[in-house]
C-alpha cells in the first residue's frame, strides 16, 4: 500500500463507528443539533425535549450499521465497564415487529444497582439504580450495539460510579476556574475543561501460557515464579524493535480504537520484557475516562484474536518493572488555551503563575487524596519499588519555575534564564533548543512543559478518580483565590500575596530531585509529607474530616458517598488478597506440591539404583536432602497460609479484615512463594507444572 492510501485508511477509519459531531449535523434537525451542541459545549443542562428526535436519529444511524442492540454503558465501581443489552425489537398488536428506540429508553435506564458494589448505599430489598445518558461522550458502536455512555446513580440519587463525580468535579472545576478569569478580565471563554491524555502500559504473553496459570487467569499476576537469567537488565527493550506478533497485534488495536474515535497516537516496547505502552492523544478528562476503558478492553480482546493475553495488572511479574498509567492533566479553555502553557516567559504570565500556584496548593493539602486514587491492592505492589514513584506525593516543578516563585515571593529581580541551545560537536547535526527545564522520571506529579503528569495511577484502574481529587482539590483552592481577588481593592497586590502565600505555604511539596531514594524518604517524613505505603491506610482519607468537607463543598460528594466508597476500597481490598490466598494455595496444593514430590521420588529411585551399582553418588543425596528440606519448608508454609487465610476472612469488620490480610496473609504469602521458588530453581524442568518467567517473558 502507497502512504497515500493508507493516508486515505486512516481518515476513513476514524470515528466510522461512533454517533459523533459530523454524524449529527447530517441526521439531526438544525434546532436539535444546536441545542445538543450547546449542552456539549457548555455543559448547559439537556433539554428534554429533544431526546425522542435525537433517540430516533441514533437508532437509525446504528442500524444501517448494523447494531441490532443498545446498551446504556456505565462505570461502576469495579474498574471495569457494564451494561445489559436491549434490542430495538418491539412486537406491536398485529403480531409483527418494528424497531423501536425513544427518547426514554435515551435518557434513562434501570439496572438492579444492588448487584454492584455499592458500600451499604443500597440493600438487596431496595435495589433501584438508574443509568442517565451522558450526553457529553458520544455514543458508538461495537459488537452489534449501540453503545450509550451513561452516569449510575442509586434510587435516591448517590454515585454508584465512576463517572458521575468525575462530571461533578469537571462542572465546578469549570465554574470556579471561569471565575477566576474573568477577574483577569476575560469575557469570553465560557467553559473550562479538564483534559486529560493517559498513557496506558500492558504486557502481552502467549495465550496458551496464559491458560496454563490460574494465577494469571483468576488474579491477573503470578502469585510465584522464581527469577528468570535475563529479565530488563540490559535495557534493551525499552524503545526497542517491536516484534512482529506484537506489531500485528498493534495494528489492529489501532484500527478498532480509531474505527472507535479513540486518539491513539503513541505505542513501543517498555523497559520490562514483554511490557509495551500506548498513549493517545489528550481529550476532556470525561471523554479520556470513556476511552481508556474502551482502550483496556480492546487490548484485552485484540490480544485473545492474537493468541496473546494482555495482562493489565500493576504488578504481574516480581523483579521486573509493573505497569501504570501516567495521567497527564491540565486545564484548558473552550476556545482553545491552555492555562498551564506558561508561554515564552513565564515570568510575566501572572494568570499562568496563578492556576500553578493552585495545583500546588491543591496538590500539598489534598495530597492524601491523590494518594488514594491511585490506592489498590496490585498498585501497592508497584509503587515505592523503584521503579515507579514512592508512596510519597511531591511535586516536580523544575529549577526555573520554582526560581520564578521564589523570587517573586521574596520580592527579587527575576533572574530571567538565556535561551539555552544544545550543541552537540557534529556540525552536520542541527543544534537543538533546550527545554527550559529536564525530565524527573521519578516524580509522582511532574510539571511537564504545559500539563501535569500523575504518574501513580494503576495500569488496571479507571482514570476516573484520580482526575475526580485532582479536579475537586483545584477548584476549591480557584474558588479562595477569586474569592480574595474579588474582595481586594489593589488586584496586583493580592496576586503578588497568593503567590507569596504558595511560596510559604507550599513549598514543602515540591521537590525537584530523585524520588527514588532512602534519603527522599526521610526527608519527606521531616516536611510532613505523609507516606501511605499501603491501600488500607491510604483508604482512611476517604473518611477524613477536612476531605469530606472538601467534597460536600463542591457538591463532588456527600458524606455518605464518601463512606461507601471507603467501605468498598476496604472490602475490594480484602477479596483481591483472600483470592489471591486461595489462587496461591491451590496453584501449590494441586500443581507444585505433587511435581516436587514425583520429581524427588524419581531422584529417590535413581539414587537407589546408583548406589545398587556400587556408586558413591553423594551429590545427588545432597540433592535429595534439600529436596526433602524444600518440600517440608513448602508444606509448612501452605499450612501456615491457609491458616492465616481462614482466620482473617472470618472478620466481620471491612477494616480489620483488610489490615488482616496485609498483615498476616500477604506476608504468609510471600513465604510460600519463597519456598516455591527455591524448588522450582532445583527441580527438573520436564517436572515443573506451570510456565516459568522465561517462557512467560521471552515467548512471543
Ligand atoms: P511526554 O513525552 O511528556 O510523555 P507527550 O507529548 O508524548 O509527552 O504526551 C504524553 C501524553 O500527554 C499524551 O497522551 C498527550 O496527548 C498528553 N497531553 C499533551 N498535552 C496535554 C494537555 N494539555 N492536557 C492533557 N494531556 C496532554
Ligand atoms: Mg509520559
Amino acid at each position: 500500500m502507497n502512504r497515500r492510501r493508507i493516508r486515505l485508511d486512516i481518515l476513513s477509519i476514524f470515528g466510522s463507528k461512533v454517533f459523533n459531531d459530523a454524524v449529527m449535523r447530517q441526521r439531526l434537525p438544525k434546532r436539535v443539533y444546536d441545542s445538543l451542541k450547546h449542552t456539549n459545549r457548555e455543559g448547559a443542562p439537556l433539554d428534554p425535549a429533544i431526546a425522542d428526535v435525537v433517540a430516533g436519529a441514533m437508532k437509525d444511524w446504528a442500524i444501517a450499521n448494523g447494531a441490532t442492540h443498545y446498551t446504556h454503558w456505565f462505570q461502576p465501581m469495579t474498574n471495569v465497564t457494564a451494561g445489559k443489552h436491549d434490542s430495538f425489537l418491539t412486537p406491536t398488536l398485529d403480531g409483527s415487529v418494528i424497531l423501536e428506540f425513544s427518547g426514554k429508553s435515551l435518557l434513562a435506564g434501570e439496572p438492579d444497582a444492588s448487584s454492584f458494589p455499592n458500600g451499604g448505599l443500597r440493600n438487596t430489598f431496595e435495589a433501584r439504580g438508574y443509568t442517565a445518558w451522558d450526553p457529553t461522550s458520544p455514543a458508538f458502536i461495537r459488537d452489534h450495539t449501540l453503545y450509550i455512555p451513561t452516569a449510575f446513580c442509586s434510587y435516591t440519587g448517590e454515585a454508584l460510579d465512576m463517572k458521575t463525580p468525575l462530571m461533578r468535579s469537571m462542572q465546578v472545576l469549570s465554574s470556579e476556574a471561569l471565575r477566576l478569569l474573568r477577574l483577569f478580565g476575560n469575557n469570553t471563554t465560557r467553559r473550562v475543561i479538564s483534559t486529560v491524555g493517559a498513557e496506558q502500559e500492558y504486557f502481552l504473553v502467549d495465550r496458551e501460557l496464559y491458560e496454563k496459570r490460574l494465577d494469571l487467569k483468576l488474579c491477573g499476576r503470578t502469585l510465584l515464579g522464581a527469577k528468570p537469567p535475563k529479565g530488563q537488565e540490559l535495557d534493551d527493550h525499552y524503545c526497542g524493535r517491536i516484534r512482529l506478533r506484537v506489531a500485528e497485534f498493534m495494528e489492529d488495536l489501532d484500527r478498532e480504537l480509531w474505527s472507535l474515535g479513540v486518539t491513539s497516537k503513541t505505542k513501543h516496547n517498555e523497559a520490562a520484557p514483554a511490557q509495551h505502552e500506548l498513549a493517545p492523544v489528550f481529550a476532556s478528562a470525561n471523554i479520556a475516562c470513556d476511552h481508556n476503558h474502551l482502550t483496556m478492553e480492546m487490548m484485552r480482546i485484540t490480544a485473545k484474536k492474537h493468541g496473546l493475553a494482555c495482562l493489565l495488572h500493576e504488578k504481574p511479574f516480581a523483579g521486573v518493572n509493573g505497569s501504570g498509567k501516567h495521567n497527564n492533566w491540565s486545564l484548558s479553555t473552550d476556545d482553545g488555551i491552555n492555562l498551564l502553557d506558561p508561554g515564552k516567559t513565564p515570568w510575566e504570565n501572572v494568570q499562568f503563575l496563578t492556576f500553578l500556584c493552585a495545583v500546588i496548593s491543591a496538590v500539598h493539602d489534598y495530597s492524601d487524596l491523590l494518594r488514594l486514587s491511585a490506592a489498590t491492592a496490585g498498585n501497592d505492589h508497584r509503587l515505592g519499588g523503584f521503579e515507579a514513584p514512592p508512596a510519597i506525593i511531591s511535586i516536580f516543578l523544575g529549577e526555573q519555575l520554582t526560581h520564578i516563585l521564589n523570587d517573586i515571593a521574596t520580592g527579587r529581580d527575576i533572574d530571567v534564564p538565556a535561551a539555552v541551545s544544545l550543541q552537540m560537536g557534529v556540525e552536520a547535526l542541527p543544534n537543538l533548543k533546550r527545554d527550559d527545564s529536564d525530565r524527573n522520571r521519578t516524580s509522582p506529579f511532574a510539571f511537564t512543559g504545559n500539563k501535569f503528569e500523575f504518574r501513580m495511577v494503576g495500569s488496571s484502574q479507571s482514570i476516573a478518580l484520580a482526575n475526580v481529587m485532582l479536579n475537586t482539590a483545584v477548584a476549591d483552592v480557584l474558588r479562595d483565590y477569586a474569592d480574595r481577588l474579588a474582595q481586594s481593592d489593589d488586584f496586583d497586590t493580592e496576586l503578588k500575596a497568593i503567590i507569596s502565600d504558595t511560596v510559604r505555604d507550599h513549598s514543602a511539596i515540591i521537590f525537584n530531585g530523585n524520588n527514588y531514594t532512602a534519603d527522599w524518604v526521610a526527608e519527606a517524613e521531616r516536611r510532613g509529607l505523609p507516606n501511605l505505603t499501603n491501600t488500607v491506610d491510604a483508604a482512611e482519607s476517604m473518611i477524613d474530616a477536612k476531605n469530606i468537607n472538601l467534597f460536600e463543598r463542591t457538591g463532588v460528594f456527600s458524606e455518605a458517598e464518601c463512606r461507601s466508597r471507603y467501605d468498598i476500597i476496604l472490602e475490594n481490598y480484602a477479596k483481591v488478597l483472600s483470592i489471591e490466598a486461595a489462587t496461591l494455595t491451590e496453584m501449590v496444593r494441586r500443581q507444585v506440591f505433587p511435581a516436587c514430590v514425583r520429581y524427588a521420588g524419581r531422584i529417590a529411585t535413581d539414587y537407589n539404583a546408583m548406589t545398587g551399582a556400587g556408586l558413591n553418588a553423594a551429590a545427588v543425596k545432597c540433592h535429595l536432602n534439600e529436596l526433602d528440606g524444600l518440600i517440608a519448608h513448602l508444606s509448612a508454609n501452605l499450612d501456615a497460609l491457609e491458616a492465616e487465610h481462614r482466620a482473617a476472612d472470618a472478620i466481620a469488620d471491612h477494616r480489620d479484615r483488610a489490615a488482616a490480610m496485609r498483615d498476616r496473609v500477604l506476608p504468609a504469602m510471600d513465604s510460600l512463594r519463597a519456598s516455591c521458588d527455591a524448588l522450582e530453581a532445583i527441580v527438573g524442568c520436564d517436572e515443573w507444572p506451570i510456565p516459568t518467567y522465561t517462557d512467560l517473558l521471552h515467548r512471543v
